[in-house]
């Protein structure tokens, strides 16, 4: 098998990141997740002066830099204009973007690091996303009362405090989720983010009206 046609295992949350925008280079190709493949293994620690577990390079399991055929443990993925997706290491990355082959370390290590920022971010967003669920499963109800007591509930075992109904504006107090009738008050959530994390969800105009066309009320 020649090395251009060889394919590759593709895991899963890089093929996930693929859907999401990317660190597109001058030749169209994309940059999508960066990962490294790593064990734990007993280490000699200076410090505790013993062996002590450890996050380590895991050769074993390397994978194959689509440009030189060499192993490596520091994996970046790139998506090309065919949409088939390939390992690459750090020294050839800048090359299957479409940069000039001789670029000075700086500027190589400023492309890698576009590359290993997108994988911080997703990672964050994931948390955020998680936090954000957990919260819809324990405050999302049928009714304002409900909601508000289902509010006063999470933030008492959460150990936050959140504003009595009255002391924020009408209008800004509830999420409504029109496909699930279901009802959310938004004290304590970064509420423009929530939104554009879950689209099902939107802000009240008028929580009257919503009851209403649900036939609550
Ligand atoms: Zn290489």
């Amino acid at each position: 098998m020649t090395l251009r046609n060889r394919s590759y295992v593709v895991p899963a949350q890089v093929k996930a990141a693929a859907k999401q925008k990317n660190f597109r280079g001058p030749n169209g190709n994309e940059a999508i997740a960066y990962q490294w493949i790593w064990k734990w293994d007993l280490v000699f620690s200076k410090a505790e002066d013993g062996m002590v577990d450890a996050k380590v390079s895991d050769w074993d399991n390397a994978a194959t830099c689509s440009t030189c055929n060499r192993k490596i443990v520091h994996v970046y993925w790139v998506k090309k204009q065919d949409g088939k997706i390939v390992p690459v290491g750090g020294d050839h990355l800048h090359q299957l973007l479409g940069y000039p082959k001789e670029l000075g370390h700086g500027q190589l290590r400023a492309i890698q690091r576009q590359v290993t920022d997108l994988d911080v971010k997703r990672k964050e967003e994931a948390g955020i996303r998680k936090r954000y669920e957990q919260i819809i499963i324990q405050r999302e109800a049928d009714s304002p009362g409900e909601a508000n007591k289902k509010l006063m509930l999470w933030s008492r075992k959460a150990g936050i405090s959140i504003p009595p109904v009255g002391s924020e504006s009408l209008d800004k107090m509830w999420l409504v989720n029109m496909k699930k009738k279901k009802i959310m008050r938004t004290a304590g959530l970064a509420v423009d983010r929530f939104l554009s994390m879950y689209p099902d969800w939107e802000r009240t105009r008028n929580i009257g009206d919503v009851l209403k066309l649900w036939g609550k009320r």
